[in-house]
């Protein structure tokens, strides 16, 4: 049952589960392991969201440049102002800033 209709939406969940769950590797190896494996984790995640075209919601919860899961205060400075945010990764030193949004 239902197993007939396994069409692309059922591969996009699927794509969306692994990423979600790479994501979960990555903060763990962040939180407890190594950054570099938390790296390979982050980016496999990535590249599975650009091949099923897969949006992996996961902006800013890791570091654009080095591609580390972010775990404050461990390895990211997160400093808020007046409708921003920056994070500064302790790793590599990119820092990267956001608007806020209010009401969020
Ligand atoms: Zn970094």
């Amino acid at each position: 049952m239902g197993r007939r209709h396994v069409g692309k939406r059922d591969a996009k969940d699927i794509a969306k589960e692994r990423i979600e769950s790479l994501f979960k590797l990555a903060e763990h190896e962040a939180r407890f392991g190594d950054f570099r494996r938390s790296r390979r984790y982050v980016s496999l995640a990535l590249r599975m969201g650009e091949r099923h075209k897969v949006r992996a919601g996961h902006k800013r919860t890791y570091c654009p440049e080095c591609l580390v899961f972010f775990v404050p205060p461990k390895n990211v400075r997160v400093r808020t102002g007046r409708g921003w945010v920056s994070m500064t990764c302790l790793d590599c030193g990119h820092i990267s800033r956001y608007p806020i949004r209010p009401g969020r």
